[in-house]
């Protein structure tokens, strides 16, 4: 791929590429996890209040996730582990009994997919303004991809950068810096945006890019996020 010339800038600073996490930045993991669980835990009758157990769901999503995105598990066995932990009463010791029973929250929640509405015209202005464009996301590449193609985002032809694919994973700064090579740009021309503070926008920092956050729901107190960069939308970006 040859180097794209741009006179694109992001606060003064010139921009030469720019990297879109996906999930909960172009791709709407939350809503449709939400959703998705919501649909599942119908069909399976629990007892207890349903807030709790979506409660219990996400708690648990993020803390087995993260210990696949550190590589101290696979793909396959975070899900496991999460199954086994939100139904301690059910026998699910055998792996294919676990996998068969994720899989019925997984088909609710592929059900759900969707891309935010400013993710497909965030990908068409960076490419209209000459900038070098890719997906940096923690994940399984074949999966990642496939929320790509199954939202309409493949049309743009932006090429997805999976953890599973790559030395390190965000916020690890090799993940930032690999696809910065991948896509012949120089980190400090570069703005990495997502809705992670560490994952995202401190990773970026210490790969040498800009980071921008989008808190699309306004979760980080002024505090927490003092000196970064925020958006409330993709559409402010604006190159
Ligand atoms: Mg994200």
């Amino acid at each position: 791929m040859a180097p794209r010339s741009s006179t694109a800038t992001w606060l003064g600073r010139p921009v030469a590429g720019v990297l879109f996490d996906l999930d909960d930045t172009l791709f709407d993991h939350r809503g449709a996890a939400d959703r998705g669980v919501r649909a599942w835990l119908a069909s399976l009758e629990l007892d207890g209040m349903l807030e709790d157990h979506v409660e219990q769901w996400f708690t648990l999503e993020a803390f087995h996730h993260e210990r696949f995105q550190r590589g101290e598990i696979s793909h396959v066995d975070q899900r496991r582990a999460r199954i086994r932990a939100f139904l301690p009463g059910w026998d699910l010791a055998d792996d294919a009994v676990a996998d068969d029973t994720f899989a019925g929250y997984l088909a609710c929640y592929r059900a759900s997919w969707s891309a935010f509405a400013d993710a497909a015209a965030a990908l068409e202005q960076a490419l209209d303004a000459g900038l070098a464009v890719g997906i940096l996301t923690n994940g399984e590449q074949s999966i990642q991809e496939t929320k790509v193609r199954r939202t309409g985002l493949a049309s743009y032809g932006v090429p997805v950068f999976a953890s599973s694919s790559l030395t390190a994973a965000k916020p690890d700064p090799r993940a930032f810096r690999e696809v910065c090579d991948r896509l012949r740009v120089a980190p400090d021309a570069c703005v990495m945006i997502g809705d992670s503070l560490r994952h995202d926008v401190a990773g970026a920092r210490a790969a040498g890019m800009a980071g921008v956050l989008i808190d699309r729901g306004g979760r980080y107190r002024a505090d927490e996020v003092e000196g970064v960069d925020r958006i409330r939308s993709l559409a402010e970006l604006g190159w």
